[in-house]
C-alpha cells in the first residue's frame, strides 16, 4: 500500500483520511495536543468555549449526509438562537433562527466533531500523531521524508498532501510543488476570539449577535448553544481587518478595547466575568474570493486541500476533503 502523510487533523484532514483510508497508508500529523483544528474548543473548567467556527450551516448533500449521521449520533445539533443583527451599539433586527434553515453545532462542543472523526479513524489503524508539527519536507531516494524542528525524522511517505492554511502550507511543501505561487496568493486573515465565564446568567434578549460597524464581528452566548452545561459563557468575535491592523498590539490592549466595545453591546455585566481569555488567531478565515477547487501535482505526489480552498467555512474544509479524496483516488 502506498503511504500518504496527512498535515494537519482539522476537518479537512480528518474527513480526507477517512476517505482514502481503505486504498492508502494514511498518518496524520497534528502540532496541537488535540484534534479538530479551528473547530476549536476551550475548556476552562466549569467553562467551555468554542473559540472557534461559531456554527455551520449546510448545502452540499454529501456534507448534509454527514452531519445529518453525527445528528443521529447525537454529536451535531440545531442552535435555535435568538439571533440580532447590531449595528454598532444598536440592535437593528432581530429573528428566531429555526429549524427551517438549521444552524448547526457540535455536542457537547464544537471539537466533537474532529474527536469523533479521530475516534473511527483510529478504528481503522490510521495513526494520528498529536503534539507533532512538520517543519520540513525533503526528498529522500523515491519518497518524501517529513521532520520535526529537532530534525527528528517523521517518516518516509509516497505522497504528503497539507490539510492546514494556505500560508502555512506555503512556507512548508518544498519548492518543487506546481502550486506554490497559488498558495502564496491565498489570502487569510487574523481574528481575535475573547472568552468570558459568568458566575450568574446573563440578562440578554439574544443569544448570537452579528455586528456591523464596530470592532467586533460577532458575539455567540455559548452557553445558550445545545448541549452545553449550564455555566454562562459568551464568546466575541474581532472583525479580521481589526485584528489584521492591530496584530501585535498587546494582550491587555487588545483585551481592554473588545472589553468597551462588548460593554457598548452587551451591557456594563459583561465587566462581571469571573473567567477572561483572549485567543488570537493567526490565520482564521480565508477571503470570500478563494480558489473554487484542491491543489494537486500527481507528478511530485504533493496535494492541499483546506476550507481556504472554496470559502473558508465548515462545510468547504469538508468539501475540500471530498474534492482531494476523489483527486488521490483517480491518481492511484
Ligand atoms: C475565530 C473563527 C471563527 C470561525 N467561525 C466560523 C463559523 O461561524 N462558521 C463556519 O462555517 N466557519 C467558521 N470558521 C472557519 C472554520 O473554523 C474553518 O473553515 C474550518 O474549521 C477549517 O478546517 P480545516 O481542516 O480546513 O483547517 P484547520 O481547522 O485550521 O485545521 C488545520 C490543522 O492543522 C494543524 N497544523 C497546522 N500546521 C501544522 C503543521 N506544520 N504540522 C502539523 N499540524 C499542523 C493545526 O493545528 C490544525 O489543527 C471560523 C474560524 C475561526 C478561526
Amino acid at each position: 500500500m502506498k503511504k500518504v502523510a496527512i498535515i494537519g487533523a482539522g476537518l479537512s484532514g480528518l474527513t480526507l483520511a477517512q476517505h482514502i483510508a481503505d486504498i492508502v497508508e494514511v498518518t496524520v500529523f497534528e502540532k496541537f495536543h488535540q484534534v479538530s483544528g479551528r473547530m476549536a474548543t476551550r475548556v476552562h473548567a466549569p467553562y467551555t468555549f468554542d473559540h472557534g467556527a461559531q456554527f455551520f450551516t449546510v448545502k452540499h448533500p454529501e456534507f448534509a449526509a454527514f452531519v445529518h449521521h453525527l445528528t443521529q449520533v447525537g454529536l451535531v445539533g440545531s442552535w435555535d438562537a435568538r439571533f440580532v443583527e447590531v449595528d454598532g451599539t444598536q440592535v437593528k433586527k432581530s429573528r428566531a433562527w429555526e429549524e427551517t434553515f438549521p444552524h448547526y453545532v457540535g455536542m457537547p462542543d464544537m471539537a466533537s466533531v474532529g474527536q469523533y472523526l479521530a475516534a473511527q479513524l483510529l478504528q481503522k489503524n490510521v495513526a494520528i500523531r498529536v503534539n507533532t508539527q512538520v517543519t520540513n519536507i525533503q526528498k529522500h531516494e523515491a519518497k518524501w521524508r517529513l521532520m520535526d524542528a529537532s530534525d527528528n525524522v517523521l517518516g518516509n511517505y509516497d505522497w504528503v498532501v497539507t490539510a492546514i492554511p494556505a500560508a502555512q502550507a506555503a512556507n512548508l511543501m518544498p519548492s518543487s510543488y506546481t502550486h506554490l505561487s497559488t498558495l502564496g496568493s491565498v489570502v487569510m486573515l487574523p481574528c481575535y476570539a475573547l472568552m468570558l465565564g459568568f458566575e450568574q446568567a446573563l440578562n440578554l434578549t439574544w443569544d448570537a449577535a452579528h455586528v456591523t460597524n464596530s470592532t467586533l464581528s460577532w458575539i455567540s452566548v455559548n452557553s445558550s448553544k445545545p448541549g452545553r452545561n449550564m455555566h454562562s459563557s459568551l464568546v466575541a468575535m474581532s472583525r479580521n481587518q481589526w485584528a489584521a491592523d492591530n496584530f501585535h498590539q498587546s494582550e491587555s490592549w487588545v483585551i481592554e478595547s473588545m472589553m468597551q466595545t462588548l460593554a457598548g453591546i452587551a451591557g456594563d455585566q459583561v465587566m462581571q466575568s469571573k473567567v477572561l481569555q483572549l485567543k488570537k488567531w493567526h490565520y482564521a478565515n480565508a477571503q470570500k474570493s478563494a480558489l473554487g477547487h484542491v491543489l494537486i501535482d500527481s507528478g511530485q505526489q504533493l496535494a492541499s486541500c483546506g476550507d481556504w480552498c472554496i470559502s473558508g467555512r465548515v462545510e468547504s474544509a469538508f468539501v475540500s476533503a471530498i474534492q482531494l479524496s476523489q483527486a488521490i483516488r483517480s491518481a492511484l
